[in-house]
């Protein structure tokens, strides 16, 4: 029987791996289908890790993190868990392969993953022009032109943050309509230096060796082609949490979710099911941010740490 389980290596979960072990829970297992780091080893530079710095990749950045778990006792499995349920007080992880562990608290990290437009070169030059995080690349961009995809409160919240770095944005929505809240439209309206290309669509990105230098953008309505110089495409077209292990047989959720899908959780991690425990980008308001992911990894452990002496008298 687990003391924990931890499902998903990103950093939430390795965080979460590294204080549960270090606080006392023994037979501790993070199951992750790939290797540990989650999404953040897709970027090329990190900058905002506090008391890390220098020319690093994400990559570089987690490469560390699962040798300091390790050395406490985590168990990093590679194994994709289909399924968490809970009988009585305890919960059943279900791997892929049909084997069932046992495990006394869980502590789900399983992520998100922003969604992909799906123009030409979106997925070859993504990490290297094409972004879907302003907060972690849009100083790249700084004095320079970029160009945001997308209508909702992402895109042009995003759009106004982006504003305030690059010298114009240009943001490119396939409708004439908005689906962001009417205020932070005005807000778009009355920035200068945001340039609004309505009924548009992106047709291709393209660049060089060295990553985007344009995209071309079609008009729905006359399927004229404007061709936009720029190094940066920032996308939000929404987001997916990957929630699916939450799903059970009949359909229902494990826990409470949000009509997005994203799980529920009060300040200490605590979802509507005693025992089980959120934390990163999966949760409710998570501000999609590795230094954040890590802290709700912390927070989480503390909590089941907590919950498994209490209920089990660890
Ligand atoms: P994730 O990192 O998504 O990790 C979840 C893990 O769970 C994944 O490894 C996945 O394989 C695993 N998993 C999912 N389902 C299962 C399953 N069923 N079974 C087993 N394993 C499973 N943040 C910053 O702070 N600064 C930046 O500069 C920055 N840049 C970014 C650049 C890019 C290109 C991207 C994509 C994101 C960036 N972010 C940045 C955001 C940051 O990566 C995320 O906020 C953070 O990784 C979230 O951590 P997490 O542990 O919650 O989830
Ligand atoms: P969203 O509301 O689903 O908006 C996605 C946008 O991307 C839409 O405008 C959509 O166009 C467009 N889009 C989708 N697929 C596309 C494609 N393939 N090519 C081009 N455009 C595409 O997603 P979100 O903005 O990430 O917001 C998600 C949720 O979080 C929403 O409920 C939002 O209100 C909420 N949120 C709230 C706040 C806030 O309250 N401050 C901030 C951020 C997010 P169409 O409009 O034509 O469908």
């Amino acid at each position: 029987m687990l003391d924990c389980a931890i499902i998903g290596g990103g950093p939430a979960g390795l965080t979460a791996g590294l204080y549960a072990t270090r606080g006392g829970l023994e037979n501790v297992i993070m199951y992750e289908k790939g290797l540990p780091g989650g999404q953040i080893t897709q970027s090329s530079e990190i900058e905002n890790y506090p008391g890390v710095v220098g020319d690093i990749t994400g990559m570089d950045l987690m490469q560390p993190w699962p040798k300091q778990c390790m050395k406490f006792g985590l168990v990093h499995e590679m194994v994709e868990v289909k399924r968490v349920s809970k009988e009585g007080e305890i919960f059943k992880i279900h791997r892929a392969n049909g084997e069932i562990d046992e495990a006394k608290s869980v502590i789900v990290c399983t992520g998100s993953v922003p969604r992909r437009a799906g123009f030409k070169g979106e997925d070859e030059f993504f990490g290297r022009g094409v972004s879907t995080c302003a907060t972690c690349d849009g100083f790249f961009y700084k004095g320079k032109e970029v160009a945001v995809i997308g209508g909702g409160d992402t895109a042009l919240e995003e759009a106004l943050y982006l504003a305030k770095i690059c010298s114009k944005v240009y943001l490119i929505h396939r409708r004439d309509k908005f689906r962001a809240a009417p205020n932070t439209v005005k807000r778009v309206q009355d920035t200068p230096n945001i340039e609004m290309i309505l009924n548009a669509v992106p047709e291709e990105v393209y660049g060089d060796t060295m990553g985007v230098t344009g995209i071309k953008v079609k008009n729905k309505e006359t399927e004229e082609i404007i061709d936009l110089s720029v190094p940066g495409v920032f996308v939000f077209v929404g987001n997916n949490v990957n929630n699916e292990v939450l799903k059970q047989e009949d359909g229902s959720w494990l826990c409470d979710l949000n009509e997005q899908g994203q799980v529920i959780v009060n300040l200490k991690m605590q979802t509507s099911t005693e025992g089980l425990f959120a934390a990163g980008d999966l949760r409710i308001d998570a501000p999609k941010q590795v230094v954040c992911a890590a802290g709700d990894g912390a927070t989480a452990a503390i909590s089941a740490i907590a919950y498994v002496d209490e209920k089990f008298g660890n």
